[in-house]
């Protein structure tokens, strides 16, 4: 049991409202939003007041271990709605013999692939298919690369909801396989991910499918939020010095960053803030070319390749929400390349037995060329998100045998 199932109706919750993230427009809560009325993300706003008056740092520590302990920030009102697989708390994992190894730094490791479904997308997916079921949706759509595909696909069937999923043709058929298993219809599609959304948004103006879209739906950045409640928690109602996290379409980076203003408002934490940093790859870096330009908004990326294919999104309709996240703490956005990834990927299986997704790979990739540039020093605390376990991934092949009817040489085994 993740949750206590007696803590029915009556318990109390706190959104007030929806806000449109550009212009600042209230819309109603407790009805069906896409997009706000200027097209841009909605963002969910609580009673934050009230929150601080129910919720102590005492009461939160007795809770299971699970997403669902942060339900005062969250928008499910009813228990009976909450579709879950078991969202358990994820581990920070230091990295030690690197971090000696680069002389001293102190790097953490979110481990977000032990989630359902293998992905941190489980925590956006499981408060969208939530409120889905609240408000009575019967099919959802989206555009993937196949994690967040696999996520609503899981929540989606165990609600009871239809799901259909778009992917770029190359996704890896692990991901296409595990979406179709799980109960959804999905389909390869000649294109990248923005191209398989204007299917969806196709499909919704004519067949009412709901638009699951990255921030085009309110409340995946509600579930993707709880990554930054966790870990103030985890270290002791404080920040780190610096997050590294591989940015797509940003939720996770923008949701952190409201989760840390949450928590100022209702006396979890300070004013402090840790520094954003959004990892892309080289082949497909938008956030990074708009950020060095000091540019608000970042167009799209043309002929976007990378290997971390979670990350490989040209255009982010959260683009200047992301920006603002990384600048108003003073951090940056850098780009790695797709070989910097694939060497850290295997330094870090091979030394610390972790192994990374690709794109947890380059945040560790660009925590090493941040500190080489000088961006981050070594007497700095800095936590990487690995997003997915990489077992979700191809693998290189390993075909080395051994023949037992032959003498072994077990000298040369030694
Ligand atoms: C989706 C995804 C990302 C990007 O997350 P956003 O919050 O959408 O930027 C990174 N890594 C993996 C493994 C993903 O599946």
């Amino acid at each position: 049991m993740n949750y206590d199932e007696n803590l029915t109706t009556e318990r109390p919750t706190f959104v007030t409202h929806l806000e449109c993230a550009a212009t600042g427009e209230r819309h109603a809560a407790d009805a069906v939003h896409n997009l706000s009325r200027a097209g841009k993300p909605l963002l969910v706003r609580y009673d934050l007041a009230g929150v601080k008056k129910a919720l102590s740092k005492q009461a939160l520590a007795e809770r299971p271990p699970d997403l669902w302990r942060y339900r005062e920030l969250l928008p499910v009102r009813r228990v009976k709605n909450i579709v879950s697989l078991g969202e358990a708390m994820t581990p920070l994992l230091a990295l030690r013999k690197l971090g000696k190894k680069l002389g001293g730094g102190d790097i953490l490791v979110k481990d977000e692939g032990r989630l359902p479904t293998g992905s941190f997308k489980a925590r956006g997916l499981v408060m969208a298919v939530s409120m889905a079921k609240a408000f009575g949706i019967k099919h959802m759509a989206m555009p993937s690369n196949g994690n967040a595909g696999a996520a609503l696909a899981a929540y989606a069937s165990r609600a009871g909801i239809r799901s259909t999923v778009f992917c770029p043709e190359d996704t890896p058929e692990v991901n296409l396989s595990e979406i179709a298993l799980q109960g959804a219809r999905v389909y390869r599609v000649n294109g990248l991910i923005d191209d398989c959304g204007k299917i969806v948004a196709e499909g919704k103006a004519k067949v009412g499918w709901f638009d699951t879209s990255t921030l085009k739906e309110p409340y995946r950045i509600e579930g993707k939020k709880t990554m930054g409640l966790e870990l103030a928690e985890q270290l002791g109602w404080s920040v780190p010095d610096v997050i590294f996290y591989p940015t797509g379409g940003g939720t996770g980076l923008i949701g952190m960053w409201k989760a840390f203003a949450e928590l100022e408002a209702i006396g979890f934490i300070g004013p402090e803030r840790p520094r954003m940093v959004a990892v892309q790859a080289s082949g497909c870096a938008p956030m990074v070319r708009a950020y060095e330009a000091g540019a608000e908004h970042a167009p799209r990326w043309e002929d976007a390749y990378t290997i971390a294919s979670g990350i490989r999104v040209p255009q982010a309709i959260g683009d200047f929400l992301i920006l603002r996240a990384v600048r108003e703490g003073g951090g940056f956005a850098i780009a790695v390349p797709d070989e910097a990834i694939a060497a850290a990927l295997d330094e870090v299986a091979r030394e610390e037995g972790l192994l990374l997704c690709p794109e947890g790979a380059a945040t560790y990739a660009a925590y090493k060329q941040s500190l080489a540039d000088g961006r981050v020093s070594r007497s700095e605390c800095a936590v990487l998100f690995n997003c997915a376990t990489g077992l979700k991934y191809p693998l290189p092949p390993m075909r080395q045998t051994l023949d037992r009817h032959q003498p072994i040489d077990f000298a040369a085994l030694s």
